[in-house]
C-alpha cells in the first residue's frame, strides 16, 4: 500500500492530489502546502521557509500563531467554548466594551464570518429603513459599488459585478444599485427616497488595492447625511490596522454609521466578526430578529478581545503606517518595465502590472519559488499585505527577490 493509499501523504504532490480528489474546486491555490506558521514566515511540508505576503487576506495581521492570542484561545477553550446566545457569557460585554471604547461605537453585533457581518448590516439597514425612515416596505434600496467585494452568500453576490462570482446563482435578492466606486457625484444622483444605505469598501481589496481620490469619503458622508442614507463601510479588510489606522475611516476623516470587521478580528485563529453601529442602527433588532448560533461565543469573544490588545499594545498599527510607506518606496524604486501603478496605503499594497503581460500569476508563482508567498488580485494586479509584524530587514530581505522577479524574462 502507498502512503497516499493509506492515508498520509507526505510529499507536495501527496497533498495536493488528495485535496483534488476529495476537495471541491473552488480555489486556485499556488502548488505549496503549508505546515506551520510563525509571524510573517510559514513553512511547507517539504521545510522550506516562506514570508506570508498575503496574511490570509488580512485575517492575520498579527502575524501567525501570535503566542498571546493562542494562550487566550487555549485557556478558554479548556474552560468554556460556547453557550449559545441563549444564556449569558462572562466574555462577550468585556468585548462590546472594548470593541465599543476603541471605535467609538454604541453597539456592537458579534458573527462569525464577514459574509455573515455583512448580510446582517443589511437586514439592519433594511428595518432600519421601514421602521425608523418609513420607506414603504419592501421597497429599501441600498447603493454600492462597482467592483464591490462583500462576500459570498447569495445576496452578496447578486450585487457583485464580477460575473464569474454571480454565475449560474440566479435568481438574486433585489433591492441594490451599483454606482461606480470613487465617484461622489454618481453616489447623489442614485439616492432616492426608498434609498437606506450606501455600503462601500474605503479601499476597495479583492478588486486590485483601489483607493478612490482623498475626499471621496467626506463627500459620501456629507451626502449620506443630507439624504437620511446610512453610510456602512465594509472594513474586513481594510480595518484593524491594515492601512496604518486602527480603521481606514480614520485617514479620510469620517465616521461611518454602520461599519462591518472581521478577519483580523480573530489575528486569523477563528472565524470571528462584527457589525458596529453608530446611529444606533443596531437597536432595531429585538430578540428573535437575527442570531448565530457561534456568534458572541465566550471562546471567540476572548481570542477578539486579546487579537485588538495585541494589535494595539504591541504597536502594530504604527508600523503598518511606518513600514508601508517604507515598502511602497521600495516598490517604487524598482523600475521595472511590466509595472503599470504601485497604491495603497499602510501595508495593503498593490502593484498593477500592464495588462497586456498574461497577468500576474506567472509573477506570483516566481515569487513563490524565491520564498515569498503572493496572491494575484484582478489578474494583472500582485497584492502585498503582510502580517503588521513585519521588520525593515524582512522588507530589504524580500525587496531583493520582488526586484529580480520584476525584471525577470516572460
Ligand atoms: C474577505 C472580505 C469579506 C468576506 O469575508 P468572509 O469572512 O470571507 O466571509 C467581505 N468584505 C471584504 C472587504 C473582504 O475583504
Amino acid at each position: 500500500m502507498t502512503e497516499q493509499e493509506s492515508g498520509i501523504p507526505k510529499t507536495t504532490e501527496q497533498f495536493i492530489a488528495l485535496e483534488n480528489e476529495y476537495g471541491a474546486r473552488n480555489y486556485k491555490p499556488l502548488d505549496v502546502v503549508l505546515t506551520r506558521g510563525e509571524g510573517i514566515w510559514v513553512w511547507d511540508v517539504e521545510g522550506k521557509k516562506y514570508m506570508d505576503c498575503l496574511a490570509s487576506y488580512s485575517a492575520v495581521n498579527q502575524g501567525h500563531c501570535h503566542p498571546r492570542i493562542v494562550e487566550a484561545m487555549i485557556g478558554q477553550a479548556r474552560k468554556l467554548a460556547i453557550t449559545s446566545r441563549a444564556f449569558r457569557n462572562e466574555q462577550l460585554g468585556l468585548l462590546y466594551k472594548e470593541l465599543c471604547e476603541m471605535t467609538d461605537s454604541h453597539m456592537v453585533l458579534p458573527m462569525n464570518s464577514g459574509a455573515e457581518a455583512v448580510e446582517s448590516a443589511i437586514k439592519a439597514v433594511r428595518k432600519w429603513g421601514y421602521y425608523e425612515k418609513k420607506v414603504p416596505y419592501g421597497k429599501a434600496e441600498i447603493i454600492v459599488c462597482d467592483n464591490n467585494f462583500h462576500g459570498r452568500t447569495v445576496t452578496i453576490v447578486g450585487f457583485n459585478s464580477e460575473e464569474q462570482y454571480r454565475d449560474g446563482y440566479a435568481p438574486f435578492s433585489p433591492g441594490f444599485k451599483s454606482i461606480p466606486f470613487g465617484d461622489a457625484d454618481a453616489l447623489e444622483k442614485a439616492i432616492n427616497s426608498n434609498t437606506v444605505a450606501f455600503l462601500v469598501e474605503p479601499i476597495q481589496g479583492e478588486s486590485g488595492i483601489n483607493v478612490p481620490p482623498d475626499d471621496y469619503l467626506k463627500k459620501a458622508r456629507k451626502i449620506c447625511d443630507d439624504n437620511n442614507v446610512i453610510l456602512i463601510t465594509d472594513e474586513i479588510q481594510t480595518g484593524l490596522g491594515r492601512t496604518g489606522k486602527l480603521l481606514c475611516e480614520e485617514h479620510y476623516g469620517i465616521q461611518a454609521d454602520v461599519t462591518v470587521i472581521g478577519k483580523a478580528l480573530s489575528g486569523g485563529m477563528y472565524p470571528v466578526s462584527a457589525v458596529l453601529s453608530n446611529k444606533e442602527v443596531l437597536s432595531v433588532f429585538h430578540p428573535g430578529d437575527h442570531g448565530s448560533t457561534f456568534g458572541g461565543n465566550p471562546l471567540a469573544s476572548i481570542v477578539a478581545r486579546t487579537a485588538l490588545k495585541v494589535l494595539v499594545e504591541e504597536g502594530m498599527i504604527e508600523n503598518s503606517a511606518k513600514l508601508g510607506s517604507y515598502f511602497a518606496e521600495q516598490l517604487k524604486a524598482v523600475n521595472s518595465p511590466y509595472v503599470k501603478e504601485i497604491r495603497g496605503k499602510g501595508l495593503m499594497l498593490g502593484v498593477e502590472l500592464f495588462n497586456d503581460l498574461g497577468g500576474a500569476r506567472q509573477f506570483c508563482e516566481a515569487l513563490k519559488d524565491e520564498g515569498i508567498l503572493c496572491k494575484e488580485t484582478h489578474d494583472n494586479v500582485i497584492r502585498f499585505a503582510p502580517p503588521l509584524v513585519i521588520r525593515k530587514n524582512d522588507i530589504d530581505w524580500a525587496m531583493e527577490k520582488i526586484d529580480k522577479v520584476l525584471h525577470m524574462d516572460i
